[in-house]
Formats: C-alpha cells, structure tokens, sequence
C-alpha cells in the first residue's frame, strides 16, 4: 500500500478507448489499495498542432500567448480521464497546473518548476480521490501559465511524486521500458531492467526523448524511485514489469556501454576568423545564455598564429534562428568574424558507467564509424559518455553499427 503517481504520455491517451484503457490501470492500482495521483499529457498529436497553429498565425509569436495555447492540450485530457474514472465509481478531479499550483520561472516555453504547493492536493490524494493533473504547464508567481518545453509532462510527474512524497513514480508510454537504443530504429534493442539515474541522465540529455531531462534530473535529486512501462501491457506498474530508475548502489551488472543514444535535433555554428584574445568566447556565449539558447559541443581551434581563431558549437535545431540573430549583432562588434550554420547533423552517443573503469570505449566508437565511411565532426566526452556530431544521413547506420559493435544486440 503505497502512494503513486501514474504519467501518461501522449500515445497513452490518444483517443478515448486509451483514455478508458488508462482509467483501468488507474483503477487496478486502487484495488491493489494504493492512493494515487494521475499526471496526463495532451492526446498524441495534439501539442503539434497546437503549435502549428502558433506559427501559423504569427511566426514571431509571444511566448506568453504560446504557453497559453499549447498548454490547453493537457487540458482537455485531465478532464477526459476524470470523467472516465468517475464513470468507474472513482472520485476523481482535475488539476490545472495553476490550481495546484505549479510554480514556475517566467522563462515561457521552457519554464522550470521552482516550487509545488501540495497541501491541497495531499489532501485530497489521502482523502482517496485521484487527483488528474495537467502535465506540461505551471503558472508563474504573477499568474501567467507557462509550459516545461516538450515532453515537459514526464518532469511534472516527477515533481508531483516528489512533492507528495510517493513511494514511486511511473511512467506509462507506448514501449516496454528504456532500452539500450530506440527501440524504434534498432530492433535488435534489449530492455534495461534497472538503470542509474547517472546513465538515464546522460541519455536523456543527448535525446533519448523516452524521459525529459529535467524530470531525471529532479529524480536523481530527490530520490524519486522512476520506472518507464508500456500502458498497452496488461502488467500495472505495481507488479515491475519496466525499467526501474534508481541509484548506482541498486545496481548489481555493470556494463562498460548500456546504450547508444541519437538526436537528431541538433544545429552546429562556427564562427571563423576570431580574433584570438582574453574573452571572446564570454563575449560570444554570454549573449546566448541571455537568450535563453542552450549551447552544446564546443571546440575551439588553436590558431597557429595566435591572432584568429574558429569556434564550432551545437544549438538544438529550434533555437539555430533565435542564435544566429544573436550572433550577427555579436560579430558586428568583432570585424572580419564569419557565422556559417548547417542543420544536417546528428549527434551520436555512447554512454555507460563503466566507461570510468575501462579504457578504449571511444576508440571502438571511431574505428566502427571509420569502418562504415562516416566521418566525425566535433567529439566530446564525459566521465561517462562519447558523443559525436555526424551527417544526419548516417545516424541510423551509425546507432545500428555501434549498438553492434558493443554487443548490446539482443542475443548478441
Ligand atoms: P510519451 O508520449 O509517452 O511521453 P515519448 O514519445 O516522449 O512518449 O517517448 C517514448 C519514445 O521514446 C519511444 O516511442 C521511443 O521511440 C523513444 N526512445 C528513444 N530512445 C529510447 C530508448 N533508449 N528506450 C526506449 N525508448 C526510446
Ligand atoms: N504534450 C507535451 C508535448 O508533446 C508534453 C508531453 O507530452 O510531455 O511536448
Ligand atoms: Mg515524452
């Protein structure tokens, strides 16, 4: 007996048959005597229209009005499932992110929980009603609602669980768990059992968009105890059928690799020709940190004669425009400075805790890109991951080979 929060993705309630097929899996989990807390997303395809529409009407469009509609997605299925579970003989409401309320930052778009009220929502959850909250949406302190970037609703349901407390957090979606590459490009891909908050993070963060950063990040921090399942199983979450996200302690097999990661959602920049002194990069990126743009891969060429210098970097594909604006103010003020872009690329990772003790992970990473003709743009590393910027034509040849490679095949 325990208290959960169930999140549903998008392909999970996309129309009203999912819909009632999660009001099952709510409902088997109070006949298993736990109190629970739903978080919901919009049906599949909802949010992208939503925005299309957005775009449609004013490309330059107001974040403000932006969060405003694209949050509404949420909206409709909070309520939808509420009428479901009421239809069941449950006591069920609806929560918009502003009744909660959800605190965020002002940053629309991509606004960052800073704080959950969870009085009243504890107490109704304890009261035994299911609480349907709204993923994806917050309100800031001066009562704007605002939305956590794509995928955001698995980040609302890490800080619901959080905020009450749960003994678990589970993430129902359209695949078995998190695997050791998209399932969707790599069929011979293995189900992980049991991943580190440490790997999920890495993989997360180089866009296996099975979890929003964010909500792993949160879930390292507050301990939550994730696990990522399939809502067209017939197990509920209870019984452990997916991966399980949890401390490194927990876990027994370590593998040197545990997964090959993509994005395809990435743009590279270089700046040529600049002039190579003491804080010229604090002038280039500080502007982009000022409008909100995440810079990734960074190299920074030595110039053999010390007056020039070239920067390459990676911005995802969504922020290139708002970046290069940025950037052609900045190099007006640093004279004979180039801004090239291409949106023709990948980025391929290669992530795994045993990298801290092994050598020569990186180099089977380019000896099997090298064997398959594809050539390496910019490299980066962490304690715990290779990643390369590559063609975006290679990238399902890339995964595939690697995956291989590594031996993480299924069977293999
Ligand atoms: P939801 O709408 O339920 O939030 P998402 O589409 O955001 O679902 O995330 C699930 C998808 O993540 C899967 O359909 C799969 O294609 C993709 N994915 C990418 N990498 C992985 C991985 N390593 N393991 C599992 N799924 C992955
Ligand atoms: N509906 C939102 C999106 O598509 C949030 C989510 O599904 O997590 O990005
Ligand atoms: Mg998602």
């Amino acid at each position: 007996m325990g208290l959960l929060v169930l999140k549903f993705g998008g392909t999970s309630v996309a129309n009203i048959p999912a819909i009632e097929n999660v009001a099952n899996k709510v409902a088997g989990e109070i006949q298993n005597g736990h109190k629970v807390a739903v978080v919901v997303s919009a049906m599949a395809g909802v949010t992208n229209q939503l925005v299309a529409y957005c775009s449609e009407i004013n490309h330059v469009f107001d974040p403000l009005e932006y969060d405003a509609v694209v949050a509404s997605g949420e909206q409709v299925t909070s309520g939808l499932l509420a009428l479901a579970l009421q239809k069941r003989g449950i006591q069920a409401r609806s929560w918009m992110g502003w009744q909660v309320p959800i605190v965020t930052n002002d940053v629309h778009g991509k606004a960052r929980i800073q704080s959950i009220e969870s009085e009243a929502l504890k107490k109704s959850v304890m009261n035994g009603d299911v609480a349907v909250i709204a993923g994806f949406q917050g309100v800031t302190p001066d009562g704007r609602i605002t939305t956590l970037g794509r995928g955001g609703s698995d980040t609302s349901a890490v800080a619901v669980a959080a905020a009450l407390k749960a003994d678990r957090c589970d993430i129902y979606t359209d695949v078995h768990g998190v695997y050791t590459a998209d399932p969707r490009i790599v069929n011979r891909a293995r189900k992980i059992n049991k991943i580190s908050y440490e790997e999920m993070l890495e993989m997360a963060s180089v866009g296996a968009k099975v979890l929003h950063t964010r909500s792993v990040e949160l879930a390292m921090k507050e301990r939550v105890p994730v696990q990522v399942l399939s809502s067209f199983e017939s197990a509920l979450g209870s019984d452990l059928p997916g991966t399980l996200v949890v401390g490194e302690d927990a876990i027994v097999e370590q593998e040197v690799v545990s997964s090959v990661t993509y994005s395809r959602d990435e743009a590279k920049v270089t700046l040529r020709s600049l002039p190579d002194i003491p804080g010229v990069a604090a002038k280039v990126f500080g502007p982009l940190a000022d409008a909100s743009i995440n810079v990734d891969m960074i190299v920074q060429n030595l110039s053999p004669d010390h007056k020039k210098t070239d920067i390459t970097f990676t911005v995802t594909r969504a922020d290139l425009s708002k970046a290069l604006e940025v950037l052609k103010n900045i190099a007006r003020d640093l004279p004979g400075t180039l801004v090239e872009s291409s949106a023709d690329v990948a980025k391929v990772s290669v992530i795994g805790i045993g990298m801290r003790s092994h050598v020569g992970v990186a180099q089977k990473m380019f000896k099997t890109l090298a064997e398959k003709g594809i050539n390496i743009q910019v490299i980066t590393t962490s304690e715990i991951k290779v990643s390369v910027l590559i063609s975006d034509e290679y990238t399902e040849l890339a995964v595939r080979s690697l995956h291989t490679a590594y031996g993480l095949d299924h069977g293999g």
